[in-house]
Parts: structure tokens; C-alpha cells; sequence
């Protein structure tokens, strides 16, 4: 599966620590993320992740272009629902694009470990 992950800068360290204990299921994925978060993970995990523009210049949108495209098979996005975002409005459109192509979508770390277990259990 290709799989979009995205943190909230203050989310970062909790998308860090999700991705090495997931270590092993992600790696039999194709990873796509945002700038900064591509770049925590490609370094502090380990997993080779295409990276796209930060979140805030574009990179939600570059990963919605995608999904819109057919190109994207499931989102980890853990926001921070306490920061504004300057890119509030990008944001929203991942998560409606994500709605309109009935492509999962994970905004904590409850529903991205369920998804995780699920990508175990059927070996996509
Ligand atoms: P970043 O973008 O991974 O480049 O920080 C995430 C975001 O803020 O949407």
C-alpha cells in the first residue's frame, strides 16, 4: 500500500515513536510523508519515505493531488487539535479529499494503531 504519514509539529515525537514500534509492518509499505516529518522518520527510524513539500508550502496538497489520483492508499495524519495551523485550509482539503475517495484516515495515534493491526492481520 502507499501510505501518506503527516504529523502537527507537536505531534512529531509521537509520529517518531509510532513509526518504530510499527517499524516492521511499515517497511513492507511504500511511505510518502511531508517534508519534515519524511525527513524524522527517514532518519531517526530508518524507513525510506518519498518526501513531498513541508505541510505548510504545500505538501498536504502535493499528497491530496495524489490520493485524488488514485495514487494514495491510506493517510496517518496526527494533528495537533490545539496549535492553529497556517494551513488550515490545505488541511482540510486532505481530509475531505480522503472522504471523497473512501481512503482510510488516521488523525490520532487510537485509529493509526488499528489501522496498523489491520495492514497485520491481511497482509496487504
Ligand atoms: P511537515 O508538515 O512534516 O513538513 O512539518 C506537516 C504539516 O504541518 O502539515
Amino acid at each position: 500500500m502507499r501510505i501518506a504519514l503527516v504529523a502537527h509539529d507537536k505531534k512529531k515525537e509521537d509520529m517518531i515513536d509510532f513509526a518504530k514500534r510499527y517499524k516492521d509492518i511499515l517497511a513492507k509499505h511504500e511511505l510518502y510523508g511531508t517534508g519534515t516529518t519524511g525527513k524524522l522518520i527517514n532518519e531517526e527510524v530508518g524507513l525510506p519515505v518519498t518526501r513531498f513539500l513541508s505541510g505548510p508550502l504545500g505538501g498536504d496538497q502535493q499528497i491530496g493531488a495524489k490520493l485524488a489520483q488514485g495514487e494514495m492508499d491510506m493517510i496517518i495524519f496526527l494533528r495537533d487539535p490545539l496549535t492553529p495551523q497556517p494551513h488550515e485550509p490545505d488541511i482540510s482539503a486532505l481530509l475531505r479529499l480522503c472522504d471523497v475517495h473512501c481512503i482510510p484516515l488516521a488523525t490520532n495515534l487510537g485509529t493509526a494503531e488499528v489501522l496498523m493491526r489491520s495492514l497485520k492481520d491481511r497482509e496487504y
